[in-house]
């Protein structure tokens, strides 16, 4: 059986190879969106700034923009002859020994080279004897730094620089840049098509009625659904697809025609049942099948051909909640952001780090195991962590209980508390 960091890399391999050639970058079809609508997509074209940022000289502080020339001395005075507010600049000319009220962001008139910061003035005992409406003076009370607090012209970005280049993953902070530039509208690699199918007699979908004792809800599909949100993929729910081979064909035959990428949820394990691997086998090939982590060991990484120029990559979870979860988080959701069209660089990487045990953790050696665990800071700020009370995988609302994996080693045992282990928390749980 392989391990899960050989499957890890048979998987970035494949991808790799397909990124570079069944759909190249240069192939990709893209879209353009909404700057709003743009969050975790992959930026398809370079974006270049439309202007200048800053777009003039603007001040960086509240105070009085002073004109060139004009002598700076303690206990010297400066006629102030009207005012440069955010949005509303000065229009006039100024001699030496002039300047204008000023605030940050407001732009810095042509004739001043420098702003002298309120504080450094008589401002504070003058101001409520201030009519603007004529010329008044200011006396200077300290003398001023060199630093003459004002930001220039294209200081930070040149027009025509590049911003962000092409196969950025757009997060919050590049929307704020886009938008500080006017962007609207970006270009992004159009999202890949992934197709889920849930397999099993068994299953209703929710909303719907149990009909039998025999009967569960298919929660794999809402699951796998919120698990993709952030990702920049379109979904195709083909449903529930019963547990027969002519059935299991109709289905993957429709998905693979439709996605670039097909996952499924059971039907993969070696019950008399399970007829998913055999159709694969059919209309494609399993590259790999069954991996050495617990839970997830029955998990399918093949890719679909029939009748096809591009493969379509297929990913056969099992049918377990737990193992379908663990299978999405390690194997999955990775190998989808590799297929993103995102540069290496961009890929999100796992969040793991080291915390102590506050309770033995049973692991038999043999297999990656990810146990569910619940994660804190103690005292001191230092993580620690607890295995949940019952590890067996099906246990759903332990799953739900817990905020972090924690991750044993393949050939590790039992674990004492006070060791250090591996730990990687849920996202949806820190910020
Ligand atoms: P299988 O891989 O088909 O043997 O399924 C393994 C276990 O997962 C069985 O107990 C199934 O009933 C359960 N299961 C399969 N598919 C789903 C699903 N979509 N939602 C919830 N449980 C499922
Ligand atoms: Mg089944």
């Amino acid at each position: 059986m392989i391990t899960m960091e050989a499957l890890v890399a048979a998987i970035s391999a494949r991808i790799d190879d397909y990124n570079q050639t069944d759909l190249p970058q240069a192939l990709r079809p893209t879209i353009r969106l909404p700057l709003l609508e743009s969050l975790n997509h992959i930026l398809a074209v370079d974006v270049a700034a439309p202007f200048d940022v800053p777009r003039q000289n603007v001040s960086a502080m509240d105070g009085y923009a002073i004109a060139k020339g004009s002598s700076i001395a303690k206990e010297g005075k400066i006629s102030i002859i009207g005012e440069s507010q955010a949005g509303r600049a000065f229009i006039g000319n100024l001699r030496a020994g002039e300047g204008v009220r000023i605030f940050t962001g407001a732009v810095v008139p042509s004739d001043c080279d420098r702003i002298l910061i309120q504080e450094n003035t008589d401002f504070a005992s003058i101001r409520h004897q201030i009519d603007k409406s004529k010329p008044y003076d200011i006396t200077i009370t300290e003398l001023p730094s060199s630093d003459d607090h004002i930001r220039r012209q294209g200081e930070e970005i040149t027009q025509g620089a590049v911003v962000l280049a092409a196969q950025k993953r757009l997060n919050p902070t590049d929307i704020s840049l886009l938008a500080n530039l006017g962007i609207a509208e970006v270009s992004v690699f159009k999202p890949l098509t992934v197709g889920l199918l849930a397999t099993g007699d068994e299953l209703v979908e929710i909303g719907g009625k149990l009909d039998s004792l025999a009967q569960i809800y298919n929660s794999n599909t809402p699951t796998l659904k919120s698990l993709l949100k952030n990702l920049p993929v379109t979904i195709n729910d083909y449903g529930i697809i019963a547990d027969n081979k002519a059935a299991t064909m109709a289905a993957v035959k429709r998905a693979m025609k439709d996605c670039e990428v097909v996952i499924s949820s059971a039907g993969v394990s070696v019950g008399d049942y399970d007829f998913l691997t055999y159709v694969i086998d059919e209309v494609g090939k399993i590259n790999h099948y069954k991996v050495a982590m617990k839970p997830g060991k029955p998990f399918v990484f093949g890719e679909l051909s029939y009748e096809l120029s591009v493969p379509v990559l297929y990913f056969g979870l099992p049918g377990n909640p737990l193992s379908a979860v663990v299978g999405m988080l390690q194997l999955v959701i990775p190998a989808l952001w590799q297929l993103s069209g995102a540069a290496k660089s961009e890929l999100p990487k796992p969040l793991m780090f080291q915390a102590t045990v506050t309770q033995d953790l049973r692991k038999a050696p043999g297999r990656k195991d990810f146990q569910r665990g619940i994660l804190s800071q103690n005292a001191q700020g230092n993580y620690e962590v607890k295995g949940c009370p019952n590890q067996q995988s099906h246990r759903i609302k332990q799953l739900s209980d817990a905020n972090c994996l924690i991750v044993l080693d393949k050939d590790a045992g039992n674990v004492q508390a006070g060791e250090s282990v591996l730990v990687q928390p849920f996202a949806w749980y820190y910020q």
